[in-house]
Parts: structure tokens; sequence; C-alpha cells
């Protein structure tokens, strides 16, 4: 196979060795050194920033080579992205080991907030982007021929509007205690009773992402998860939520999870210190009424 390796450095042009001759592409001068080792440089006269000028050096080569590898930042992913659709290719992001079998490109990434590894095949043209730290092998020693090339910039694509997020001036990242709702509760106005625990308790309200994305009772800054916010109060409480990894995944890093869930096989039991295996409807009242005893 031969790899074309983006926004070269030691790890990007070893993974691209991975796959067979690992060639470069390098956007100002700073990058032809950076590409060292490579056994063809493309070099390409101007600005490294200009991401259409390098989208556009890209696609130009990428009919060339199997498989494009860069590192997963924020450009490299923009770009790699727009490469793929553009040359109709697979795009692998975040990927911590690779290799060639059977004519694919074999990939391995992280899945589930890190808590599994996924293995993904992708006939050429392969884009990936690969995870920091994960090649640290010896990068390739090729003659480094350097060939000038003047590709088209392309234009890139742009957001067609943009709307501001909804917020429901919440940050939940700092909370100390957080009383969290999930999809036990059936109906939105049944949520005042979290509210009123968390009153109670002085603690903000997360919620698990049915709860904000799909049923949209609160807004996304309540959201906990993988794909929400990652919290860590000295209590999380999580109320009527089935404790499923992507929500996990957000709440490790709490000092004390406790839960309230009606069925005692409920996963998150498994992650909880404190567990009440109960109807909220029954249990969240008891609670306000106790505390505010206890205030009292
Ligand atoms: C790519 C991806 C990213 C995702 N990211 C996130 C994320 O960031 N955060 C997140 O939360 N989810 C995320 N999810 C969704 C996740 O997989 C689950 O679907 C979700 O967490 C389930 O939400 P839940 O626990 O509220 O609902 P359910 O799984 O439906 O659980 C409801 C729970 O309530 C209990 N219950 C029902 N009635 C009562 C009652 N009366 N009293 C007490 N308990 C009761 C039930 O026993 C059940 O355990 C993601 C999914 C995908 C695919």
């Amino acid at each position: 196979m031969r790899a074309l390796a983006v926004y070269p450095n030691k790890e990007v042009l070893y993974a691209a060795s991975l796959l067979g001759e690992a060639a470069a592409l390098a956007v100002g001068d700073s990058e032809v050194q950076a590409a060292a080792g490579a056994s063809t440089i493309y070099r390409v006269r101007g600005d490294p920033r200009d991401l259409g000028l390098r989208a556009g050096a890209v696609a130009q080569l990428a009919k060339e080579f199997d498989a494009v590898v860069m590192p997963s930042t924020k450009s490299a992913k923009t770009l790699g992205g727009y490469v793929a659709q553009l040359i109709g290719a697979s795009f692998l992001v975040d990927v911590i080991a690779l290799g060639v079998e059977g004519g694919a490109v074999a990939a391995q990434r992280y899945v589930f907030g890190n808590k599994a590894v996924a293995a993904a095949r992708a006939k050429p043209p392969v884009v990936l982007t690969i995870a920091p730290g994960k090649f640290t092998g010896e990068p390739p020693k090729g003659e480094g021929k350097v060939v000038d090339i003047s590709p088209q910039p392309l234009p890139l694509p742009r957001p067609a509007s943009v709307e501001p997020k909804a917020s429901g001036g919440v940050r939940l990242e700092d909370a100390e205690l957080i009383v969290s709702v999930g999809r036990g509760f059936k109906r939105k106005e049944d949520l005042a009773l979290a509210f009123d625990l968390a009153k109670a308790l002085n603690a903000q309200v997360g919620c698990s992402r049915p709860i904000a994305a799909d049923l949209k009772w609160l807004s996304e800054d309540h959201w906990v998860g993988l794909s929400g916010h990652k919290v860590k109060p000295k209590l999380y409480l999580a109320i009527g939520i089935s404790g499923q990894p992507q929500h996990i995944a957000g709440i490790l890093d709490s000092r004390i999870i406790a839960a309230i869930n009606s069925d005692p096989n409920a996963p998150i039991f498994q992650y909880a210190d404190y567990g009440v295996v109960e109807d909220l409807y029954k249990i969240v009242p008891i609670l306000i009424k106790k505390l505010s005893e206890l205030k009292r």
C-alpha cells in the first residue's frame, strides 16, 4: 500500500509506514523538515493554516494513494471528513492500531468512552486520523525527495446558519452535588420532584440524553455523559437512569454515586456506592420531606 502523511510528524509518518510506503504532504517549509523520512515529500508553498489549500493538495494527491494518514487534531478531522467525502473514501478517526489485512486497512479505535475497542476494515481509499501517543515507533527512513506541487485551493463547507444554543444557565462541571433524572420519569411535569429534591440538597439537576436530546424536557446543559457533560461532584444521585455505558462515561469521576431505580438489575447499581430499589415516585417525596424536616 501507499500512504500519504498529512500534517507530518514522527507519529503520523510511523503510522503511515505501517501501511506500506509512506510519502508526505508538506505545506510550508517547517512541514518539509517534519516530513523527513518520507519516501517523497510533496511540497506546497503557502500558509500551513490555509485549510482550503491543504484540501486541494490532498484531493489532488489522494488518487495516487491507498490511504491518507493525519493526526487527530480539530483541523485534521475537519479536513479529513471533507476530503473523504470528496474522493469517496472511508473515514476513520482516533485510530489506535493500524495494519493491512487482505488488501484492506485494518484499524482499531476506542469506543463507548474508551471502555471497548472496535476493529474496522476498510478497502482503499481510506482517510484516517491517529490518536496521540499510540504510534511511537521508529519513523521510516525514506529518501525524502522533494516534489513541488501547486494545487488549486478548494472552497471549504460553511455552516448554513448558526443558532444560539438553548441554555438553562447550568454549569454541571463545577457542581458539587447533582440530582440527575432519566426516563424513569413519566412526564415532564414530574421533573418538579427532582427540582424540589435538588433545592433541598442545594444541588444542580442533570439528566440522561433522552431527557435533553429526545424528549427535550431539559436544555442540553443538563445533559450528562459521553456526548454530554463530564461531571465530578461529591455526590451524583441518578434517579430513573438505567446506567448505560454512554451515561456512565460522564460520571465516573464522581466521589459518590447513588441510584434510585425500580429495577434491581439496572446496570447503574454496578457503579453505585449506594442504591435504592424502589419506585422513584414513592421514594423521592419521602427524601424531600426528610430533608426539609432536618432543615427545621
Ligand atoms: C453515540 C451515543 C452517545 C450517547 N451519549 C449519551 C450521553 O452522553 N448520555 C446519556 O445519558 N446517554 C447517552 N446515550 C444514550 C444511552 O445509550 C442510553 O440510551 C441512555 O443513557 C438511557 O437513558 P435513561 O437511563 O434515562 O433511560 P432508560 O435506559 O430507558 O432507563 C430508564 C430507567 O428508569 C427506570 N425506571 C422506570 N420507571 C421507574 C420508576 N418509577 N422509578 C424508578 N426507576 C424507574 C428503569 O428501570 C430504567 O432503568 C448515547 C447513545 C449513543 C448511541
